[in-house]
This record gives C-alpha cells, structure tokens and sequence, in this order.
C-alpha cells in the first residue's frame, strides 16, 4: 500500500510482514510474466526454467517496458533455450568457491574478508548467476555461537570482515539476521559487515523498521552492496529505500555484471552510474561475466568489455567510474582488466 509519491503508509508491524507476503506473490512461471508484460510466449522456454526456476518479484516486473522481447531487465530473467547449451570453457563452478570452503557456507579467498553463503534462496532468478549450480543444501552456514563458522572466525584474527552473502542474504527473516549479528558480536575483531543483495532494489519493501534495527544492532560498521544492472532499475520507489539506508549512516555502493544485450554500450553504463549516484550509491565494481554453465548468451569477448570501458572512462568523472574485474579461481583478489 503506497500514496502517489511511493511512501509506505502501512504501520510499522505490518510494513515488517509486508515483504513476505510480496515474495509470495511474485511471478513464479514464465507464462504469467510474459502475460503481464504484453509478449508473445514463443519466447518462453519451460525446460531451462526447470533446470533453474524462474522468479521475479512484482516490483521489478512492473519496470520492463510492456511489449518489448528485448527489454534489458526482462532479458536478466528470461529463460532461454540457450541456457541448455553445453560452451567449452564454462563450468559448474565458475570462480572456485567450493574449493575455498574451510567450513560448510564460509568462504574464505581474499585476505581480511570472509563470504558467508546464508541462504540458496533469492527474490529475483538472474539467469546469468555464477552460483546457479551452487550446492546450497550443502553450504548454508550454521552462524550460532561456538558453531565451526563461529570458531574459525574467532581464531583467525586476520579476519576484519565478514560479507553476507546467498543466495540473498536478505531472504532471512530479522529474528535471524539479529541472531547472526550477534554472534558476530562477540568476536573482537570484525570490524565490518558487509550485506551483498539483490533485494534492496528489486524487494525495496524489505528495508524495514525492524530490519534497520537488527542491521544497526552490529557493533561496527555496516556497508551494503546493491545489484543493479541496467538504469531502468532504479526508479523512486526503491530510490526511497536507497535513501532510508544513507539518512541511516549506511555506506552504499554497486555492483554490476557486463552482460551481452542488457547493458553493453558506454551510453547506458553512464546512465547508470549517474542514477546511482542520485540514489547515494557509490559504482564498486563492473563484473565481467563468470564463465558459468548456462550463461555463455551474455557473454563478451575481452576485446569487446575493453572497447565498452575504454569509452566509459572517456564519458565519467572518475568518482562514477567503477572498476571492470574479473573473478578469477586461485587468484587473491578480483583481477583488475586493464584497458588502454
Ligand atoms: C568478491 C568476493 C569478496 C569481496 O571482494 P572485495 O574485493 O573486497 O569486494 C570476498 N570473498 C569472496 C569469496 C568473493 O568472491
Ligand atoms: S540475486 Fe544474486 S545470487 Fe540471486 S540469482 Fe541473482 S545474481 Fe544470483
């Protein structure tokens, strides 16, 4: 229930509920969205959407232009029958995280930061996700205190930050988010949580009051990291969120993935760091693809993200410009792609 601006009226209990029952009602099948989105269902392809369920929220459907098969954020959950393909030099595990797990649902690569896998769900099915295959039944991470998670974080003193991660780490309820950070609480030295999701743009009705206080129950600080790929996806109503989180004292920043027909121009990269910015989101990090099974339709050559970046660094003020890496297993960082 929203005014004409996009301002929750619902009272603060109900706006804590609110959420789940949108998750409930998101689109769950291909038909139903391509109905809605006035397209022709010869697009549709049920067999890829078995393999990886379909899922968009109501939010986000709402922003692809009716009638258009090309419309770059239909085109981010769309499946297609290209997913089927088997491409050499794409894999299961694209950037190597099973091999990088101490511990069920923790992944360690990069020094000083750890990445919890809290939860297979999602709000939203990206049809490019590098974690498609992810064996979450097997990775959800068990956060109670003394819990082997708990313990390796607590004896690994280097440890400073611990990343929240998916899934969407936001699909957890706030009983369980408060519980997570309060058994990070009780280790000295994390100074820093960082909550990676997809939710904060597609589900903006999830930042609740209740929310903003299990977040603000962490001892340190908090930074979030949004997924947003194309401009069309931020509009005032998630706008609103954005802001909520910045008037909050939250650091927000952005990361995007280089995907062929979505968001691969210059033009539209600069829109987007431009509407971030007027939504108080700082551009982190352009992603180029990870070579996962199913998604080699969005992939770019190097040549081609080179060409793209090139002239995005000619078109922005460096403070907009994000960094264009790529994951790479083994490796102790993002590789930074350098372009000339
Ligand atoms: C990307 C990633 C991080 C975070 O890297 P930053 O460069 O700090 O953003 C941490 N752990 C894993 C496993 C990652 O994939
Ligand atoms: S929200 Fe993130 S984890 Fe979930 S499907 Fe999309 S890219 Fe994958």
């Amino acid at each position: 229930m929203t005014n004409q601006q996009g301002v929750s009226l619902l009272r603060p209990a109900a706006q804590d509920q609110n959420w789940k029952t949108l998750i409930v009602e998101s689109f769950r099948d291909l038909d139903s969205l391509l109905d809605y989105c006035e397209i022709d269902a010869c697009h549709a392809e049920v067999e890829s959407s078995r393999k990886f369920a379909f899922r968009v929220t109501r939010y986000f459907a709402s922003l692809i232009e009716k009638g258009n098969p090309l419309d770059p954020l239909l085109l981010q959950v769309l499946p297609t029958a290209n997913e089927l393909q088997q491409v050499d030099g794409f894999h299961k595990d694209a950037v190597g995280d099973q091999l990088a797990m101490p511990v069920p649902g923790l992944i360690h690569k990069y020094h000083g930061r750890v990445l919890l896998t809290l939860t297979g769900a999602c709000a939203i099915h990206c049809r490019y996700c590098f974690r498609r295959h992810f064996p979450y039944s097997e990775a959800s991470v068990d956060y109670r205190p003394a819990s082997p998670a708990m313990n390796y974080l607590a004896q690994n003193t280097d440890i400073n930050e611990v990343i929240l991660s998916g899934g969407d780490p936001l699909m957890m309820s706030d009983e369980k988010l408060a519980d997570l950070v309060s058994s990070l609480n009780r280790i000295p030295h994390i100074r820093l949580l960082r909550v990676h999701s997809r939710l904060l743009s597609v589900l903006p009705e999830r930042i609740t009051p209740s929310f903003m206080a299990a977040v603000s129950s962490f001892k340190g600080q908090v930074v979030f990291v949004a997924h947003i790929n194309h401009p069309n996806e931020i509009s005032e109503h998630n706008r609103q969120a954005f802001q909520q989180l910045s008037r909050g004292g939250y650091r927000l920043f952005n990361q995007s993935v280089l995907l062929k027909g979505v968001n691969d121009s210059a033009q539209v990269l600069a829109e987007l760091s431009y509407r971030l910015f007027d939504a108080h989101i700082q551009p982190y990090y352009l992603h180029r693809l990870d070579k996962v099974q199913g998604a080699a339709h969005f992939d770019l050559s190097m040549q081609e993200c080179k060409t793209i970046y090139s002239e995005l660094r000619n078109h922005l003020p460096g403070y907009l410009l994000p960094s264009l890496v790529e994951e790479n297993a083994g490796q102790k960082s993002k590789t930074a792609i350098h372009c000339d």
